[in-house]
C-alpha cells in the first residue's frame, strides 16, 4: 500500500513537471501587422521548438481545397495535357469550407470514393477563341459548383490558365478535394513562413551625442532593416520600433568604423520571436494562424499528456491573444 502511494506521488509529481515544462512552451502573442494573406506577429515567453513547430503545422497541416484530378474533354491549345492540368491544381481556391469537408477517403457520404458535393467540388472550364485576338482563359473562367469554394481574386483579373489563338478550345471537368500540404504542396495554404529573434538595442547616449547630424545621418542609413531614425525635433538618433528588427551587426561595424566602438549595444532576446507569413488566397493569413493554433492543441490533446480540460485553459491565453483576428475575420 505505501509502495502504491509513493508510486502515486511519483506519477503526481512527473505530471505536475510537465505540465510547467508546457506551460513555459506557451506563448503569448501581439499582431504587429496585418493584411488579407500576410500576418506579423510576435510571440513572448516561449522557445525556438514552438516556433518551429508552429511553423511546420501552418505549412503542412491546415487543410485547404485543391484541384485534385481533372478530365479533359477538348484541349487544341498548344500547352500539353499535362501542363494544363498542372496549372490548374495550383490555382489557390477560397479554403474555408475545408472545416467542414470530408477528406476523400474517410468521406462517409460516398464511402471513401471521393465524388460527391461532402468532400468535393466540380468546376467547368470552356473556352474558345473566335477571333483573331489572342484569348487569356483565366481562373475567373472557372465555373464551380459551390460559390464558397472558388479561385482566389487577387484583384487582377485572375491567373492566366491558358492563351488559346483563334480556334482553339478547351473543355473540361476539373474535381477539388481537401488535403494538406504535408501530402502535396498544392494544398499549402502558405507561400512562405519565417520568423527571428528580435534585437535588444541600447544606444550610448552620451557617445550618440558626439556625432554631427551629418555622422548621425551616415550611422543610421547603414541599418539595412531602417532600426534607427533621428527624431527631427531633439536630432536625437533614437529606435523606432525596438522589438521587432532582427540582430544585425552592420551598426556596429559602422560605429567601429567611424571610430565610435560601443555606440549602440545589442543582443538577440532569447524568448521572443518575430513571425511573418503569407498565403496563397486559399485562406486568410489570421485563418490560418488560428487554425494551426488549433491543431497543435489537438495533436497535444491527442498525446495524452494532460487533462483536456487544462490544456483548453493553456491554449485560451494565447487564443485570447490573438482574439481581435477571430473577431475581426
Ligand atoms: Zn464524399
Amino acid at each position: 500500500m505505501k509502495r502504491e502511494e509513493t508510486e502515486i506521488r511519483r506519477e503526481k509529481e512527473r505530471n505536475k513537471e510537465m505540465e510547467r515544462d508546457f506551460d513555459f512552451l506557451l506563448p503569448h502573442g501581439r499582431i504587429l501587422e496585418r493584411q488579407n494573406r500576410f500576418l506579423k506577429f510576435e510571440l513572448r515567453g516561449t522557445n525556438e521548438t514552438f516556433v518551429r513547430v508552429l511553423k511546420r503545422i501552418m505549412i503542412s497541416e491546415v487543410p485547404t481545397i485543391a484541384i485534385d484530378l481533372v478530365f479533359i474533354d477538348t484541349n487544341s491549345s498548344v500547352l500539353e495535357d499535362r501542363f494544363l492540368t498542372r496549372r490548374l491544381t495550383l490555382v489557390p481556391l477560397t479554403s474555408h469550407r475545408a472545416t467542414s469537408m470530408y477528406y476523400p477517403s474517410e468521406c462517409p457520404n460516398c464511402n471513401g470514393k471521393g465524388y460527391c458535393h461532402r468532400c468535393s467540388v466540380v468546376f467547368r472550364l470552356s473556352a474558345k477563341c473566335v477571333t483573331n485576338q489572342t484569348l487569356d482563359v483565366t481562373s475567373n473562367d472557372l465555373v464551380s459548383s459551390d460559390p464558397a469554394v472558388v479561385p482566389f481574386d487577387f484583384g487582377s483579373g485572375g491567373t492566366v490558365i491558358v492563351k488559346l489563338g483563334q480556334g482553339e478550345e478547351v473543355k473540361l471537368k476539373a474535381i477539388a478535394r481537401k488535403g494538406i500540404g504535408e501530402v502535396k504542396g498544392k494544398w499549402s495554404p502558405v507561400t512562405s513562413a519565417s520568423y527571428f529573434r528580435p534585437a535588444e538595442v541600447r544606444i550610448n547616449e552620451e557617445l550618440m551625442e558626439t556625432l554631427t547630424l551629418e555622422q548621425k545621418k551616415d550611422w543610421v542609413a547603414s541599418c539595412p532593416a531602417n532600426m534607427f531614425q533621428i527624431d527631427p525635433r531633439t536630432q536625437k538618433v533614437v529606435v523606432s520600433d525596438p522589438e521587432v528588427y532582427p540582430y544585425d551587426e552592420k551598426v556596429i561595424w559602422k560605429a567601429e568604423a567611424m571610430g565610435k566602438p560601443g555606440l549602440v549595444e545589442m543582443c538577440e532576446k532569447k524568448d521572443s520571436f518575430i513571425f511573418t507569413v503569407e498565403t496563397t488566397g486559399a485562406l486568410k493569413a489570421s485563418q490560418v494562424l488560428m487554425k494551426a493554433i488549433q491543431i497543435l492543441k489537438q495533436n497535444v490533446i491527442s498525446m495524452h499528456l494532460m487533462d483536456d480540460k487544462y490544456i483548453d485553459g493553456l491554449f485560451a491565453g494565447l487564443v485570447s491573444d490573438m482574439q481581435e483576428l477571430v473577431i475581426i475575420d
